[in-house]
């Protein structure tokens, strides 16, 4: 009956139910969910497929000790740009939890302090709700909810840089920007200050005949730049999406760079930001009239009206 009511709300009894951490015998790492939003091999998908044994325990990955420490076993060493994002994320997540010489217990998630039966499972059936993450405030639908993420994460400091990756002792190393070898490379560096950045960002202001920021405090900032100035709201949402393209081709670039020994000139970079968020706007958004000629000169008042 419960599995009944389960598949009609489409709550999953897998994803609600959630394991608590005592000595980790009886829960498997990467399949039942114990920690974070959901199991690990759902949420970093990239390293369940490198883990060498997808059915570990917890404690199989725990090495007591003090501190003890998470200690992962691969196939492989994690080696590409996402992978390595996401051992830096599942180390954060990691970071502080531990096991201990009690037995696991099971809890319904997000309310662990409830002993679990079957009539406050119903209850929670009942009451099944579509909660609203916390939403990112610039997410724009006319750009790909993959630059959208890769902005998001970046606001908030979480992209894969050296300096987040050595500050969670994954790198071992130098921690300098690739590109001009003068300064750590922090979110910021890499996406604003690094004069590779800085360059990219000048060809697009100028295109956009958008004054250049004196004054950034924060990357937010930069991808918001059109929300202070005069202009109908499409045109502001038109500059967000724009923003938030060149960021990602900034990222691809240094990635290009680390993974690829790849240099990539500042004015190639500008141009792919130009002809990308040509085609994804004029696919994605309700703008009529867009022509691949007028946007390169970014000649296109009459639409925006
Ligand atoms: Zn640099």
């Amino acid at each position: 009956m419960l599995e009944k009511d389960f598949s009609r709300s489409n709550l999953s009894l897998e994803a609600n139910l959630k394991s608590v951490i005592g000595n980790g015998i009886s829960t498997q790492f990467w399949v039942d969910f114990w920690i974070g939003t959901g199991p690990l091999k759902d949420c970093f998908k990239d390293l369940f497929r490198l883990a060498n044994n997808k059915n570990a325990t917890v404690s199989e990955y725990f090495q007591q000790g003090s501190p003890g420490q998470w200690v992962l076993q691969w196939v492989r060493e994690p080696v590409t740009a996402q992978e390595l994002q996401q051992v830096c994320d599942l180390q954060q997540l990691l970071s502080g939890v531990m096991c201990t010489n009690k037995k696991d217990g099971w809890v319904w998630k997000g309310a662990e302090d409830t002993p679990l039966s079957v009539a406050f499972v119903r209850t929670k059936i009942q009451a099944v709700d579509y909660q609203n993450e916390v939403e990112w405030p610039l997410w724009n639908k006319w750009i790909s909810p993959k630059i959208n993420i890769f902005c998001w994460r970046a606001s908030m400091n979480r992209i894969a840089s050296k300096e987040s990756l050595t500050h969670r002792g994954i790198l071992v190393g130098d921690t300098l920007c690739p590109r001009c070898g003068m300064c750590e490379e922090s979110t910021i560096h890499l996406l604003w200050d690094c004069f590779f950045a800085k360059s990219v960002w000048w060809e697009i202001f100028i295109w956009l005949k958008i004054p250049f920021p004196v004054q950034v405090s924060s990357f937010q900032q930069i991808l918001g730049v059109a929300l202070g100035m005069n202009g109908s709201n499409r045109w502001k949402k038109l500059i967000g999406a724009i923003m938030q393209v060149a960021a990602w081709e900034i990222w691809k670039a240094r990635n290009e760079k680390i993974f690829k020994e790849r240099n990539v000139h500042f004015i190639r970079t500008a141009d792919v930001i130009k002809e990308e968020s040509f085609l994804l706007v004029s696919s994605r958004s309700n703008l009529c009239n867009l022509v691949w000629d007028r946007w390169k000169e970014f000649n296109i008042r009459d639409v925006m009206l």
